[in-house]
């Protein structure tokens, strides 16, 4: 194990000599040292200088079971011992793989009865995008390979993956999208909703999903993907009127539904599914992230009889990745799974812990910046506001004042993300009442800080 005995610069510079950030600003963040994280227990992070820090994100989404679950450890040591690797290519199956593909199937809901193993979230959306490509040409429509997707969502970084996610600074790098896609608005009530209701702002956005469908023409289109509840782009929640009117509108045409579960998957959304929390019936799921809480890098699709069946009889499919179903990724899941589910934690998630939070949460509102709080199960955002009436923008470029909310809450010990002026959150399953409490208390204060530093900068302006 590498320890740490250097002192917090030493391991700063050697960071900014070698390590290439996702995600980020290199020379940046190079000329200021990234933030060292060395130990983490449930719900708390600990840094080099031995701060303790209130993990507000679950990592990235993932760590559901919260941190320091020796179990998994063990699990992990045990199978490498045994099996660290072998291949699903070739005719060959290993007892992790099948036990997982079969525990999945029995908490999945529907039909979803199948598992394609992938590395990760993004390679699980590659391996989805193909797949439904196939489907069809299977069938003799060969042509009926669009997908479309949403502004604003986000599926992953591959060139697959991010072609299918919606955002404009990823596409703007690399030569994305890929052809064969297409996008349309996301169902964002509190910016984009102007004087609708969000009932029937929800059915306007839904009904883009249909005018796509007819410009393109429904024998060219594949599948649409979305995400239940968009993660990345904001923890945007659909009005209620969205779901049922984009399940119409799939059934009519005949296109497949692909729900990206990669954050909602395996108890966020305080039900096993985030399909299930939004009345949702997808041919495949997106799972990575929760699937083994983080503890080891594990993506599978998890796709429905129909599907399954057409796939199983075209012949050789011809996707696959080395460490599909890797047998210690496998066997960490499937602890990961038996804790979730013989503890409780989903079901505690959503009946107790959730309703617990989003009082909280709401609590929030009642600060003068705050407005549009809003909250899934264990997923929530709220939008920094100088103008909740009017659900206004700051006149600053979007994330300006987001960004200063980020850092007063890093100076509390609390990791919130901001995306743009909103913030974030999606705690571990596991955080209890009392620290619910605390990370109320710390985003309280933080926002606080950021509404004095806002006023002293200036920056209280509407757009
Ligand atoms: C994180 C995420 C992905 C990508 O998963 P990676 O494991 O980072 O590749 C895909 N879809 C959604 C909704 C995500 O949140």
């Amino acid at each position: 194990m590498l320890t740490n005995h250097a002192p917090t610069a030493e391991l700063q510079a050697i960071d900014a000599a070698h390590h290439m950030h996702p995600f980020t600003a290199g020379a940046e963040l190079n000329a200021k040292g990234a933030r060292v994280i060395t130990r983490a227990n449930g719900v708390y992070l600990t840094d080099s200088d031995g701060n303790e820090i209130l993990d507000g994100m679950a990592g990235l989404w993932c760590v559901n079971i919260g941190y320091g679950r020796e179990e998994l450890a063990d699990v992990a040591a045990q199978q490498m011992r045994q099996l660290p690797f072998y291949n699903t290519f070739f005719q060959t199956t290993h007892i992790p793989a099948l036990t997982l593909a079969k525990r999945i199937a029995e908490l999945a809901p529907g039909d979803l009865n199948h598992v394609f193993f992938n590395g990760s979230g993004s390679d699980a959306n590659d391996t989805n995008l193909r797949m439904v490509r196939h489907f069809w040409a299977a069938q003799g429509k060969p042509e009926k390979q669009v997908v479309i997707s949403r502004w604003n969502g986000y599926h992953g970084s591959t060139m697959g993956a991010a072609s299918l996610g919606g955002m404009k600074g990823m596409h703007a790098q690399g030569g994305l999208p890929i052809p064969g896609i297409a996008h349309i608005n996301q169902p964002d009530w509190w910016s984009e909703g102007g004087d609708m209701t969000p009932e029937e702002f929800g059915i306007a956005r839904a009904r883009e999903l249909e005018a796509k469908i007819e410009e393109i023409g429904a024998d060219k289109v594949a599948a649409f993907i979305a995400e239940p509840v968009q993660g990345a782009g904001g923890v945007i929640v659909p009005p209620d009127s969205y779901w049922p009117e984009i399940n119409r509108i799939l059934a009519k045409y005949d296109i497949l539904l692909i729900a990206d579960e990669v954050i909602c998957g395996f108890g966020r959304t305080g039900n096993w599914f985030g399909s299930q929390t939004m009345g949702m019936t997808p041919d495949i799921m997106t799972t990575a992230k929760g699937l083994s809480s983080g503890y080891a890098p594990i993506g599978a699709s998890i796709v429905s009889d129909r599907v399954a069946q057409v796939i199983n009889e075209a012949g050789d499919f011809n996707h696959g990745y080395t460490y599909s179903a890797h047998p210690v990724a496998a066997a960490v899941a499937l602890e990961n799974l038996r804790i979730l589910d013989e503890e409780g934690i989903v079901e505690r998630a959503g009946k107790v812990t959730a309703p617990y939070l989003k009082a909280k949460w709401e609590g929030l509102g009642d600060h003068p910046m705050v407005g549009d709080t809003k909250i899934v199960g264990l997923m929530a955002s709220l939008a920094l506001t100088p103008n909740k009436d009017r659900r206004a923008n700051f006149a600053a470029d979007a994330g300006t004042v987001g960004l200063i909310c980020r850092e007063r809450c890093f100076a509390n010990n609390l990791v919130m993300r901001h995306v743009g002026d909103r913030m974030i959150i999606s705690p571990p399953l596991v955080i209890s009442e009392s620290e619910i409490d605390l990370l109320a208390e710390r985003a309280w204060k933080a926002i606080d800080e950021t509404y004095q530093a806002v006023r002293e900068q200036g920056l209280w302006q509407e757009a």
